[in-house]
């Protein structure tokens, strides 16, 4: 094994000319400066072609091809066909839309290569700081833990693995036998499917989720959340935890927290937050009010890559009681025992409060983008997404063949298109349609959803590059593919049957 000048192996993987490579890496950061700097200049979205797919369809490459033609490939066959989610126009399902300052946060926090599982190390601090400053955001009292995660869904786990600890004390040995299946968990007909699907991964079965009916504004109705926890009570089960949501996905609904934080403490079952993006409303003072009662919750889930625009992925659990979150989840075998000093030192670790052992940066970029722009300007960004969502209903309401399907309470806009010559199956193709149509020719990509029953194009506006105009093009877009692909219905079946 030959030593190279300057004490450098030949063998590893670093460049061999580090001049080369700061060229060509250079080139990557102008491409993605670009790409960002005109983001409204391309389609929202565009399907991988066949071709494209195909040549993604690799043998395993045995002998590598250096960086610069791996760029190249990636330029050619990978960034032309992202999400979408970066464009002005992406109103789709509940995505961020990123920030040009996570590109430079990434970056270096790859440069480090930390492994935020424990240790002592300055990535650990920063994960902590940040941490401290949502507690300190949610009103949580000094005392409270947490953890960064991939997002709600993992954040949704933690949390209602912790509530099960709290409730079954021998869970982690025994198992939920412990218990003999007497847990029931509560939450509106609203939910998220990611806490019905913690609850399974937890064993405790999404059978055992009651799905309490929402009000006219999709709030769980408290009425009949008492009347079932009071039922299960009668019938020997024992009601643990009441999950509220904070930002319903299909209209942006917010439970009455303050109410079910009383139930809660009447029957002293756990009070968990989903607060994916509605929990940002923290941010703005305006907004504020509307999540009234979160400071009271026993744990919340929510995600920095969606209203706070952090590069995915990144979410976050907070846990009031936070030496709960170490009872759920500690395991110190000897080859992890931590020491006084040192780099095993440092107090509690990370690992300790969740599942994974080896945890990526995740922070770094939450801690840039909290520095870089601080609450007050996040917080702008979520009341002026709020005020475009009244704008777009504003629009929808003003053109007569379009229909509001549920007032805008937050950021999510319902409507559809309609023509009293179509019949409620037609109506509900049409808008498919109509959706699809925007998606494939990059004009705007809303997603879809049902509002009571009835086919929905859905805007949800999480985006800090949307201005006034991108809702005037997604509203005349949905018009004028309603006009064209309207004729496919309506009394036109029989006219395609015969030509
Ligand atoms: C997005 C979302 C989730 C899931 O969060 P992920 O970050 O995608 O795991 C849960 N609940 C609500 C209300 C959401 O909007």
């Amino acid at each position: 094994m030959s030593e190279g000048e300057k004490g450098h192996s030949s063998q590893s993987l670093d460049p061999k000319d580090w001049q080369n490579f700061r060229k060509t890496a250079h080139e990557a950061l102008d491409l993605a400066i670009e790409f960002l700097e005109n983001a409204r200049s391309r389609p929202v979205w565009r399907p991988v072609p066949e071709e494209v797919r195909a040549r993604l369809r690799q043998e395993v490459p045995v002998e590598g091809q250096g960086l610069d033609a791996t760029l190249r490939e990636f330029e050619e066959l990978i960034f032309p066909y992202s999400t979408g989610n970066t464009h002005p126009r992406f109103f789709g399902w509940v995505h961020g839309t990123g920030t040009a300052s996570g590109v430079v946060a990434e970056m270096l926090a790859a440069t480090m290569n930390s492994n935020c599982g424990g240790r002592d190390h300055g990535a650990l601090y920063v994960e902590r700081s940040v941490i401290d400053w949502c507690r300190q955001i949610a009103g949580l009292p000094e005392g409270a833990g947490g953890l960064l995660v991939s997002g709600t869904s993992m954040a949704a786990l933690i949390a209602l693995g912790t509530a099960r600890q709290h409730a079954i004390a021998g869970v982690r040995q025994q198992g939920v036998a412990a218990d003999g299946g007497r847990l029931t968990a509560y939450t509106s007909a609203e939910v998220h499917e990611s806490t019905a699907k913690a609850l399974e991964v937890l064993g405790l079965g999404s059978g055992m989720l009651r799905r309490i009916p929402v009000d006219s504004a999709y709030r769980m109705d408290t009425g009949a959340l008492r009347e079932a926890v009071r039922a299960d009570r009668d019938a020997g089960l024992q009601p643990f935890a009441v999950i509220a949501t904070a930002g319903t996905v299909n209209t942006g609904g917010i439970d009455d927290l303050e109410t079910i934080a009383d139930i809660c403490a009447q029957h002293g079952a756990w009070f968990h937050v989903d607060g994916a993006f509605g929990a940002l409303c923290l941010l703005d003072p305006t907004l504020k009010p509307l999540v009234k009662g979160i400071e009271r919750a026993d744990s919340i889930a929510f995600d920095f890559h969606k209203w706070m625009h952090v590069q995915y992925d990144a979410g976050c659990v907070l846990v009031r009681r936070g030496h709960l979150l170490r009872e759920a989840y500690t395991t110190r075998p000897t080859y992890l025992q931590s020491a006084a000093c040192g780099l095993a030192g440092g107090g509690e670790w990370f690992c300790e409060y969740g599942i994974e052992l080896s945890r990526g940066f995740r922070a770094l970029k939450v801690w840039f983008s909290l520095k870089e722009f601080g609450t007050r300007r996040l917080g702008e960004c979520i009341r002026r997404n709020c005020d475009q969502a009244q704008y777009l209903a504003g629009l929808v309401r003003a053109a007569g063949e379009l229909e509001l399907l549920a007032e805008p309470t937050l950021n999510i806009v319902c409507f559809r298109y309609s023509d009293p010559a179509l019949d409620a199956a037609e109506l509900d193709r049409l808008n498919g349609d109509i959706v699809a149509d925007l998606q494939e020719s990059g004009v705007a990509a809303p997603s879809s959803t049902r509002i009571q029953g009835k086919f929905a194009i859905r805007a949800c506006i999480t985006n800090h590059r949307a201005i006034d105009e991108d809702f005037r093009i997604l509203v005349d877009g949905v018009r004028s593919a309603g006009a064209r692909l309207r004729p496919r219905y309506a009394g036109h079946a029989a006219v395609e049957s015969h030509g």
